[in-house]
């Protein structure tokens, strides 16, 4: 597939916020203007059922979002096609988690017919800027994890990978953050409620998952042994498909995420008798599966519907792939040559042992026959290394769950330490650290494990957390299988994060580095650094940031009441709300700033706005507390008249992709400040380079090959490394107090946020908090607080001097190409599946 097809639609993807096209695609597209607005109207009536008349602007999302997919059908059907006819191998990604956001703008622009939508509509009247926002996000994830596996599927159809997506149709994605007196609320975000005109349900697309019961082994006439899992409890995975679009429609995949139904219909019988609410407990059980993302994992219940997700979509996705191959080869002999499955981090692992019971039990394949198969097949991605993060599954749940797996599980262990042993390895601490079973505090099963041992490659996410998972995870492992580990440095897909966030900048672009630069970025993006010696050149760059300045600072406005100046500096940190990222050491900084200026008034301060928005798991409350506090520094700052709105403090409600969208290109400077060492890779840190931000941060994840890439000079680079962070745990020396004791700012910051000096009606709701970090301090919020105040001094020294300050701005854009997930996808499809 070649994504040069569509020349004559080379509409300005970039023309979205109000920006003209060329005479010439204006000319072009007439014609198509006036067919794709006839499609509209068609949806409007025979598949909405309105007149133009009295038409919702609902409705016409509807309509508009219906005659798109329509225009991605025949491609898909062509991929689809050429797939089968080609014979290429395919690759799976298998992911609990896609984290989309809205569609209509990212397939339009795809396809190259943003603008012919544009005015197709506002030749009926309709102003597709309204309806664009009435989509609802698509938030089938949680974060960075969720959202590369939907750069990815992006990318996979821009390079003509043939793949499909596999994961959970949930009823309810993340969880909607209302602010409620500063605290986080929980609401149930219900993206289905209007119909979702993207997918395509497939009734007959469906598979029978069975759950509990029991196993039993016969011996066959050939002597060999045979189980059969005579599982209790059956549910039904049912295919709903969403066609993802590449850049000029190069190529077109399937998304198929599956529902969870009842195995019977509906228990008329049952229902007839009486038992009306028996009748329907079946269906709410077996439908409760795909109910929600990430169910609250506090109680027992929680955790059993967590793994009966995992296994759930695994086992629909292997079904549905074996008898997709099945049909085409005939044998699964030929499995690991034309196909890939990609597990994203530990949630699909179940699959090593789930295709292992199909190889085996099912269709009667040799132990090590089926063993080579499965390793051949699949490959694991690793997110962190975060012990509380690492699943492991209590052995007691598995046996009652899934009975045959742990067998296999079982099996599988015994086989890996035999094959210890003959190789001469005894050591029983080594043995215990590669089992896959974990045996101190009770015994689990260690999923990470697992993954590592039924594939043939496992990567990190950036190159210093590959090396950390060398070091730590999986150290032992690693040395008895030293070429297994190897690093994927995760991307984002352009064309979301620049094309569509950021179209002012994006003509920029064009208009100087010509339309190549669409296709072409990663090589193209660098012909941009003379441009960053033309003073005429940053004044166009610094006006389209002010221009998404005042867009921001509208959405601010009218979100929060709150005027900000956006001719003040944007300082952002806009990410999931945990300890690790440290939300927090922003906020210390946040408050000595406020002192500073407090202290001396007349002072030259650089006006600030504090931007901060990300969403804490619900049952973090160490989490939510931070979000409290950070709204309690917002309300006395933002109120106080000394600072004369010098320092702005805000924090944005409900982040998703649609709000990170608005927000990153509207950043001055990029927060990505976690501890050394945690942070697996990041992607915003990504995203804003990408928009020009510059960054302070830590030598942390992607972080550091940013810096390789952009230069130490254009980013604002500070505090302890991973190894000095590793240093500071293990000796014992590291004493938070005594920094805090030799820092008269940190200790007036922490006094006045523990003496109740931001809530002044709950004077002790940090006390906690603060002794927290004075006497632990996991995070080294104290260990690099001094570090980060210089940091920030840098900044506004670089800030005042506007030259200096947008030649690197314009730099970072230029030398982020590399961080294109086309790229990183490159990466995987020659080096792990190796489809290139
Ligand atoms: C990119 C993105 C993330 C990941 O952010 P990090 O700063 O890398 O953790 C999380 N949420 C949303 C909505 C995103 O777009």
């Amino acid at each position: 597939m070649n994504g040069r097809g569509c020349r004559e639609s080379l509409l300005c993807v970039f023309a979205n916020r109000g920006l003209s096209m060329t005479q010439e695609s204006a000319n072009a597209t007439a014609q198509e203007v006036a067919a794709f607005r006839e499609r509209v109207l068609r949806k409007l009536t025979y598949s909405v059922g309105k007149d133009p008349e009295n038409a919702s602007d609902y409705d016409w999302f509807h309509a508009v979002a219906l005659a798109t997919r329509d225009s991605t059908i025949d491609r898909w059907m062509d991929c689809t096609r050429e797939a089968y006819t080609g014979g290429q191998k395919r690759v799976y990604y298998l992911s609990l988690e896609f984290l989309i956001g809205r569609l209509l703008v990212d397939s339009l622009s795809n396809l190259g017919l943003f603008e012919v939508a544009r005015e197709a509509l506002a030749g009926l009247d309709v102003d597709i800027d309204r309806i664009r926002l009435l989509e609802p996000d698509a938030a089938l994830g949680n974060g960075g994890l969720g959202r590369l596996a939907a750069c990815f599927m992006e990318s996979m159809a821009t390079l003509g990978v043939v793949s499909h997506g596999y994961g959970i149709r949930y009823d309810h994605g993340l969880f909607r953050q209302a602010i409620v007196d500063g605290w986080q609320h929980e609401q149930t975000e219900t993206w289905l409620d209007f119909g979702n005109p993207w997918e395509f349900e497939r009734s007959e697309v469906k598979y029978l998952i069975g759950f509990g019961g029991s196993v039993t082994a016969t011996t066959n006439e050939q002597g060999e042994v045979q189980h059969f899992w005579h599982w209790a409890e059956g549910v039904r995975a049912i295919a709903y498909d969403t066609p993802i679009v590449g850049w000029r429609g190069a190529g077109v995949n399937t998304l198929r995420l599956w529902r969870a139904r009842p195995e019977a219909d509906f228990h008329l019988a049952r229902f007839n008798a009486g038992d009306h609410i028996g009748a329907a407990a079946e269906e709410a059980r077996a439908e409760s599966i795909s109910r929600v993302l990430y169910p609250a994992d506090s109680t027992e219940a929680g955790q059993e519907l967590r793994l009966r997700q995992e296994y759930f979509f695994v086992a629909a996705s292997l079904q549905d792939l074996l008898r997709r191959h099945l049909k085409q080869r005939g044998s699964l002999d030929s499995l690991p040559e034309y196909t890939s499955i990609q597990l994203n981090d530990t949630h699909p692992a179940i699959a090593v042992a789930e295709l292992m019971r199909l190889l085996v039990d099912v269709h009667s394949y040799e132990w090590q026959h089926a063993w080579r198969l499965t390793t051949a097949t699949l490959s694991y991605t690793n997110h962190t290394l975060l012990p509380e993060a690492l699943e492991t599954w209590p052995v007691g749940l598995m046996e009652r769950l899934l009975p045959r797996h742990m067998q296999i599980i079982y099996l599988i262990n015994a086989y890996h330490l035999d094959n210890l042993r003959e190789r001469g390895i005894h050591d029983a601490e080594l043995l215990r650290s590669v089992s896959l079973i974990e045996e101190d505090h009770g015994r689990r099963v260690r999923m990470g494990n697992l993954a590592f041992l039924g594939s043939h490659s496992t990567n990190g996410v950036s190159g210093l957390h590959t090396q950390l998972m060398r070091k730590t995870v999986f150290t032992d492992l690693h040395r008895l299988y030293p070429q297994r580990i190897n690093s994927k440095t995760n991307g984002i897909t352009f064309r979301r994060w620049l094309y569509q966030a950021n179209p002012q900048l994006t003509q920029l672009l064009v208009e100087h580095l010509g339309e190549e630069v669409l296709d072409e970025p990663e090589t193209r993006l660098r012909q941009l650094e003379p441009y960053a010696e033309q003073a005429a050149f940053r004044q166009r760059f610094a006006e389209q940031r002010l221009a998404n300045k005042r867009h921001l600072a509208n959405v601010i406005q009218e979100r929060l009441g709150i005027s900000v100046d956006p001719t003040a500096l944007f300082d952002v940190h806009v990410k999931r709300i945990h300890e690790y990222k440290r939300q927090l050491l922003n906020l210390l900084h946040t408050v000595a700033l406020y002192q500073a200026i407090r202290s001396d008034p007349g002072g030259n301060w650089v006006p600030r706005v504090k931007i901060f928005a990300g969403k804490a798991a619900a049952s973090y409350h160490q989490a939510k507390l931070i979000i409290k506090l950070t709204n309690d520094i917002a309300n006395t700052i933002n109120a106080d008249p000394t600072v004369r709105g010098l320092l702005k403090v805000v924090f944005l409600p409900n982040y998703n992709v649609s709000l990170a969208e608005d927000i990153i290109p509207a950043a001055d400077l990029s927060e990505q400040i976690s501890t050394a060492g945690l942070e697996a890779s990041g992607t915003s840190n990504m995203k804003f380079a990408l928009n020009g931000a510059l960054t302070i941060g830590t030598l942390d994840g992607a972080n550091v090959e940013m810096s390789e890439q952009i230069g130490l000079e254009h980013m604002f680079i500070f505090g302890l490394t991973a190894q000095e962070v590793n240093a500071r745990k293990q000796g014992n020396e590291y004493n938070a107090e005594a920094i805090i004791a030799g820092s008269h700012r940190l200790s007036e910051v922490l006094s006045a946020i523990r003496g109740g000096g931001f809530s002044p009606g709950d004077p002790g709701r940090y006390v906690g908090l603060v002794d927290g970090i004075s006497w632990h301090d996991t995070f080294m919020v104290c260990a690099d607080f001094e570090a980060y105040w210089q940091a920030q001094l840098e900044v506004e020294e670089r800030w005042r001097d506007p030259a200096r300050w947008w030649r690197s701005s314009v730099l970072n854009t230029a030398r982020t190409g590399w961080f294109s997930s086309d790229r990183t996808i490159r990466e995987y499809a020659r080096e792990i599946w190796k489809v290139m």
